[in-house]
């Protein structure tokens, strides 16, 4: 086993109260494609950037449109929680692991089993009425082609997910940044920390284990206590699961 390896391992059987934030790189090891990686069939099928399609003025201004992209390329309900989200869940029963923060909208971290997650983009699993209020499952968005209508009143079901243009849901930013000054050691993954807000959270902590893993070296990598350049399931199975 490797020495960094080793090390997270060792503080994590140390550390009594752990703060894990996850980004993209958590989901694609459970199959789901950051939506902002473009490929060719992408590029034949849509003309606009994602950015522009899952922004809040796109959405007032061309439902059909969001709605064809977001059932497309933003909704997973099949996929399953990777080892990852399984060791986080079992950290965090073992009493280890205070929150789970992430960036994240596939409800794969309690899918695993965990209670007290902070979704700062809100999830696809929620949806609600804009003009009644009433809450559908993600189901009855697909079931539905086209815009999703509400049954009780006909207005528009939106996803309770964060778009570009809006912003974080009230509370969730200072309830994150309380846990993670809190935290003993902030592990953070699967992100390349360039993307809102996940630069700045890493600021935030104050405690002398700040742990980054990701595929690629990320522009906080000299500032943190321990680099691990993996997969994040592979780490986390070595040094929780086995
Ligand atoms: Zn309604």
């Amino acid at each position: 086993m490797p020495d960094a390896i080793e090390t997270l391992k060792q503080w994590i059987q140390e550390s009594g109260s752990i703060v894990f934030f996850g980004g993209a790189g958590v989901s694609t090891e459970s199959g789901i494609p950051d939506f902002r990686s473009v490929d060719g069939l992408y590029n034949q099928k849509y003309s606009e950037p994602p950015e522009e399609i899952i922004s809040h003025s796109y959405f007032v201004r061309w439902p059909e449109k969001f709605y064809r992209f977001y059932k497309e390329k933003m909704i997973y309900p099949d996929a399953k929680p990777n080892d990852c989200h399984l060791a986080l869940a079992k950290l965090e029963q073992q009493g280890k692991l205070l929150a789970v923060l992430t960036q994240n909208i596939d409800g794969l971290h309690q899918k695993a089993g965990s209670k007290k997650v902070i979704e700062l983009h809100g999830t696809t699993l929620k949806n609600y009425c804009m003009k009644c209020g009433k809450q559908f499952p993600v189901e009855y968005l697909l079931e539905q082609d086209g815009v999703p209508r509400c049954d009780k009143c006909g207005g528009i079901v939106k996803p309770d997910v964060v778009l570009y243009e809006e912003s974080l849901h009230d509370g969730d930013m200072e309830e994150a940044v309380r846990l993670i000054r809190k935290a003993e050691m902030f592990i953070v993954g699967g992100t390349s920390l360039t993307v809102y807000p996940a630069a700045g959270l890493v600021e935030y902590y104050q405690g002398k284990k700040l742990v980054l893993i990701n595929k690629s070296a990320t522009s906080y990598d000299s500032y943190a206590d321990l680099v691990i350049h993996d997969s994040i399931g592979k780490v986390f199975r070595q040094c929780v699961l086995q």
